[in-house]
């Protein structure tokens, strides 16, 4: 049997048709969107075609979406510009998010001098929405930004992020989300998700990995945080990363288009994983049903010798899948799991695509026997 790729949380494989809408922007469509000539003419198309897709698909104005590198860069993007041009103060986030989040609010504290307050959360990772409302009331005086992660990318927990949104406007607070584990896997609309700010990544749904973009909502009044050329409006400088945008835009669409029918194989997948680790009395970590991405599960193993060695041989026997959180000592562990008072050391993450099949679970469900019977 071919390796089994179960990191896809990770990255994607990239489609081969969004590969092939790349290719002549690296081969014979080289131009500088920026340059007059027909090369840059050319160029420039192909970047703001793109932009009105993404728009189109997201519902919201091809003028408040801006290409960057990727989730990284759109969370660092939101977050800095937020505090430097908006006037933030204070943040509220949740100590689960991706270190593109977490790293960066943290920055902002030692830094900027920015408040961080941390949102309460209940024992299977959810946000404790009443402390979230109460955090904002306390906070109401304070100029206040709210960034909740739309999906985990350790656990798949989802946050109701219209719920946040309205809890935001009630409250005056400005609103960001990283929502790089959710865009490509669900049917977002920027309109109803009362966001000012959203990350993503294209290389979560089989596009390119280094390009992202962030959606900002107009009049907000957003400059960037990189200094050079005025593109994407003056607020991410650098020459456009033209292939990679036509493959955002590319996958974005693909990805959308045959949404329900991945996402009824994916989940019929991810039930049949949750099968095998409850017969095995393996304990699923996080959010279950609805209320976590479909794509995602993780458990926690039996905390001894076998588990120490699990993921690697796993590998060893074909199987890739991750720890954020390796099932190994040595590194530092999650700081998710360790965030919702479980051991940080002894879970495994294995997140599907639209690639896998019903009987590669079989054949990890049948390793994972072996190995705990
Ligand atoms: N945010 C989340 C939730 C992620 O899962 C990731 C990638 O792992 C990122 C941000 C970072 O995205 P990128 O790899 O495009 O920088």
């Amino acid at each position: 049997m071919s390796r089994i790729y179960l990191d896809n949380a990770a990255t994607t494989a990239i489609d081969p048709e969004v590969l092939e809408a790349m290719m002549p922007y690296m081969t014979s469509l080289y131009g500088n969107p920026s340059s007059t000539h027909e090369e840059g003419r050319l160029a420039r198309l192909a970047v703001e075609t793109s932009r009105q897709k993404v728009a189109r698909l997201l519902n919201c104005h091809p003028s408040e979406i801006y290409f960057t590198s990727g989730g990284t860069e759109s969370n660092n993007l939101a977050l800095r510009a937020a505090v430097k041009d908006l006037g933030i103060t204070h943040i509220v986030t949740s100590k689960i998010e991706h270190h593109a989040v977490l790293k960066t609010v943290q920055s902002l504290q030692a830094n900027n001098g920015i408040t961080v307050n941390y949102v309460n959360l209940k024992p299977d990772a959810s946000i404790d929405m009443k402390h979230l409302n109460q955090l904002l009331r306390s906070l109401a005086e304070k100029n206040v930004m709210v960034t909740l992660m739309h999906a985990n990318n350790e656990l798949g927990n989802l946050v109701d992020l219209e719920e946040v949104g309205e809890m935001c406007n009630a409250y005056g607070c400005y609103h960001h989300s990283d929502t790089v584990q959710t865009v490509g896997h669900y049917q977002l609309d920027i309109q109803r998700l009362k966001v000012q700010m959203m990350s993503a990544s294209a290389h979560k749904f089989h596009g390119p990995k280094g390009i992202g973009m962030l959606y900002i909502k107009s009049g907000l009044g957003l400059n960037g945080i990189i200094t050079g050329g005025g593109q994407e409006k003056g607020v991410r400088a650098g020459t456009e990363n033209v292939a990679g945008i036509v493959g955002f835009s590319k996958a974005l669409e693909m990805a959308l288009f045959r949404l329900e029918t991945d996402r009824a194989h994916i989940t019929k997948l991810k039930n049949r994983l949750i099968d095998f680790l409850t017969s095995l009395k393996i304990p699923v970590n996080g959010a279950l049903g609805d209320k976590s991405l479909y794509t995602v599960v993780n458990a926690s193993f039996p905390n001894d010798s076998r588990c120490e060695t699990l993921l690697m041989d796993l590998d060893i026997a074909g199987i890739a899948a991750s720890g954020g959180s390796a099932c190994s000592a040595g590194n530092g562990g999650s700081h998710v799991i360790e965030a919702i008072g479980k051991s940080p050391f002894n879970n495994i993450r294995f997140s599907m695509s639209r690639n896998n099949t019903v009987d590669e679970i079989n054949e990890l469900g049948r390793l994972i026997r072996t190995y705990f019977a």
